[in-house]
């Protein structure tokens, strides 16, 4: 006959229950661990597969670089006025206040934009004294190699993807006729340092701005009209001229007469030496 105990009843029905009674110490240790591991998710522990350094970077600071150039010191305050086409239309008021006053300036432009206005690009093309073109990426995408957004816009979010957004830019430049750009600004003006770097390392200078005159098309005219008249000697301007609907054109048209009233130098990026931060120039 067998005498069958409380306990032993428990440890014939349920041996694994008394496994687990012995491990009991073992396992709050690892549950504890893993509390620690799940509140440091970039740190994974010693011995695990080690992911791209990229992936795991989820939390790396954005920069947005300023740009000056060379202060003309005495005399008339020196400006360059830089605008950016990104997609969509060009803003004939920005585009013949800058013909008709002969007044220089450097365009961003992206493969979307210049699939959609060839006429524009023709008058760029056609006043090579007056514009610099360079290269503001292939669709858009800001160059930042790390999945994020950046308002609203998801990010390149991997090297390759970067690497694709400059190339696929200046590819197509090069295929409506334009000389190879020297610069690049991404959509956004925002970057990842690392993607700062691998861009250098493709032979550009990464494009900042130390004004921002229209907050990305978004601002009323006299807004617009107040951020240029800030404007001083050695700074960069940045604007769009791809909006033609909206209020801030007009108030960026009536900004470049009141700078030329002032008799300001305009210059371009590549007239002048510059200096970036953020490691964006040499
Ligand atoms: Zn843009």
């Amino acid at each position: 006959m067998i005498i069958i105990r409380p306990l032993d009843f428990v440890c014939l029905i349920h041996p694994v229950a008394a496994s687990m009674k012995r491990l009991l110490p073992t396992l709050m240790v690892l549950l504890a661990a893993r509390a620690v591991l799940a509140a440091q998710p970039e740190q994974p522990p010693a011995g695990w597969p080690q992911l791209p350094a990229k992936a795991l970077a989820s939390n790396t600071k954005l920069v947005e670089p300023h740009l000056h150039v060379n202060r003309a010191g005495k005399g008339a305050p020196r400006i360059a006025l830089t605008f950016d086409a990104c997609m969509g239309k060009t803003d004939p008021r920005i585009l013949s206040t800058l013909v008709d006053q002969r007044i220089p300036a450097t365009i961003f432009v992206t493969a979307r934009w210049l699939r959609t206005n060839p006429d524009a690009l023709a008058v760029f093309l056609a006043n090579p004294d007056l514009f610099e073109l360079e290269n503001h990426g292939q669709n858009h995408i800001p160059a930042i190699d790390i999945p994020t957004k950046v308002y609203g816009i998801p990010a390149a979010g991997s090297p390759q993807a970067v690497a694709q957004e400059v190339k696929g830019g200046a590819d197509a430049m090069i295929a409506a006729g334009i000389p190879q750009p020297r610069w690049f600004r991404g959509a956004t003006a925002k970057y990842s340092p690392s993607a700062i770097a691998q861009i250098r390392g493709m032979g550009y200078r990464v494009a900042g701005y130390s004004v921002n005159g229209d907050s990305g098309s978004l601002l009323p005219a006299k807004m617009v009209e107040k951020q240029y008249a800030s404007a001083k000697d050695g700074d960069v301007i940045i604007s769009h001229i791809n909006q033609p609907t909206h209020a801030a054109g007009e108030g960026v048209a009536a900004s470049i007469l009141a700078l030329k009233a002032k008799g300001v130098e305009f210059v371009r990026l590549q007239d002048i030496p510059e200096k970036g931060d953020d490691g964006t120039t040499n």
